[in-house]
This record gives structure tokens, sequence and C-alpha cells, in this order.
């Protein structure tokens, strides 16, 4: 992510703060920067790592935690229950709404890919669930397996 990407990404996550009345805090944004730099997941502590590198105040691993539930909190952080890491929401411009989230998570190269919900058949999956008479909060799909470009050169041997 480029300089001109991470600042769109930050008043992204500003005005995402504004609307829940919650405060976009000097730390909290600074962890926010290290998850959206890293491009893959991690998990708390490696994100605590990774933060004590790069910024000049060091945090610890219990404030990052405590960070990462209010960045859930408002939509900016999934939490990859099957791998216990946090990624940066993809979508840091648009209006993701949550309700219902396809992770495509690589096992070779770690690497996430997220399912806009504003994909059609992802909607529909959706329907079907209400249709039951179920009545789903928050409802996020893993699943795992390898990604296009670590597809071929695995096949290769
Ligand atoms: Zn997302
Ligand atoms: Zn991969």
């Amino acid at each position: 992510m480029n300089q001109r990407q991470l600042r769109k990404a930050i008043r992204f996550a500003n005005s995402k703060f504004e609307n829940s009345g919650k405060q976009l805090t000097e730390k909290r944004q600074q962890v926010l920067e290290v998850l959206l730099h890293a491009n893959k997941p991690l998990s708390a502590y490696e994100l605590t790592d990774q933060f004590n590198k790069v910024m000049e105040t060091p945090i610890l691993a219990m404030s990052v935690y405590r960070i990462l539930d209010v960045l859930e909190s408002v939509n900016l952080v999934h939490r990859i229950k099957s791998e216990n890491k946090f990624m940066a929401c993809s979508h840091t411009n648009d209006g993701c709404q949550h309700t219902l989230s396809m992770l495509l998570i690589c096992s070779s190269c770690n690497k996430v890919i997220e399912v806009n919900d504003e994909d059609d058949k992802l909607k529909s999956l959706f329907e079907q669930v209400e249709h039951t008479g179920f009545l789903p909060n928050k409802s996020q799909l893993e699943i795992s397996g390898l990604c296009c470009q670590c597809k071929p050169k695995l096949s290769q041997n």
C-alpha cells in the first residue's frame, strides 16, 4: 500500500469512527496503519512486534488486543477465527456492511482475499439463511486453499 492509498484508508477510517461516535485516537490509527502495511493477516503478537519496530512509542500486546477489538467493532479489521489473526478490511473506501463476508485464505502464501458482501451470489446465500427463519447477526465464511498465484507453482512439482 503506497502513501496515497494509506492516507485515503485513514480518511475512511476516520469517517467510520465518526459515524459510530467513537474516536480514531493516535494509537488506534497507528495499529491500523501497521496492519494496512502488512498486506497479510498478523497475530496480535506479530502486530505488536511490528508496531514496536516502526513506531517511536512502544505498545504492549494487551493494548493491541484492546485496540483490535475497537477496530473490529467499527468493521475496519477482520478477526480470522481459524488462524487467530487479524487483517485490515480490504474495503477501505466503500460501504462494506460486513453482515456477511467471505475470506479466502491461501495456505501457501497466507494472503487473504476478501469477497465483497455486495457480491450477488453471496447475497443469495445470505437470503437462503434468512429463509430458514434463522437470524444471523454477523457471519464470516473462511475458506482455506490456494490462491491463483500459488496454485500453478504448486501443481508444477
Ligand atoms: Zn471487510
Ligand atoms: Zn498464495
